[in-house]
């Protein structure tokens, strides 16, 4: 079994002093890494009969098209404002600094659609818990939320209640 842990580069002070960034680039540079990291995002749902696969912008897409093949699955874009070009839902969430903001196609889910959310990292929890609340509005069933890491002290896993949160990797 390949440890993919080896493949994520620690960047201290980054985007800003004090911040441990987990860059995942090691993981998508290596064929063997990048498989093993698809399909440990996908094992858990192989049977759940997934419809969707939805994620939020930019590196959320990455793993989300693999995903969506691997399961049979069509993939949902999830934006920033001003490029979605039909009618969307929105929802807006607080940052440490001000607000962020993230949208959906009114039809990207159709009610019912067994959905999957895939993201490469759970912190805080808003980016996800803001992806699941225009799920909601799309009438979506959301059948979980996959992560290749998870920040555990950042207690994000208790925003996204009462999903199935799946991650690969946790750190301390
Ligand atoms: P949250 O909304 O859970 O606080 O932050 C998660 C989002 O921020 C994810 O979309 C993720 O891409 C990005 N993110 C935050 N910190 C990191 C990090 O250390 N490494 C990576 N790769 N992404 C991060």
């Amino acid at each position: 079994m390949l440890d993919l842990r080896r493949f994520v580069r620690d960047i201290p002070d980054y985007p800003k002093p004090g911040i441990l960034f987990r860059d995942i680039t090691p993981i998508l540079a290596d064929p063997q890494a990048l498989a093993a990291a698809v399909e440990a995002l996908t094992e858990p749902f192989l049977d759940a009969k997934i419809d969707v696969v939805a994620a939020a912008e930019a590196r959320g897409f990455i793993f989300a098209a693999p995903l969506a093949i691997r399961l049979g699955a069509g993939f949902v874009p999830i934006r920033k404002p001003g490029k979605l070009p039909f009618d969307m839902h929105s929802f807006a969430y607080e940052l440490e600094y001000g607000t962020d903001e993230l949208q959906i196609h009114v039809d990207g889910v159709k009610p019912g659609q067994r959905v999957l959310i895939v993201d490469d990292l759970l912190a805080t929890g808003g980016t996800m818990e803001a992806c699941c609340r225009l799920l909601e509005k799309c009438d979506a069933e959301i059948v979980g939320c996959s992560f290749l890491i998870h920040l555990v002290q950042l207690g994000g896993e208790a925003r996204l209640s009462p999903y199935h949160v799946h991650s690969v990797l946790s750190y301390d």
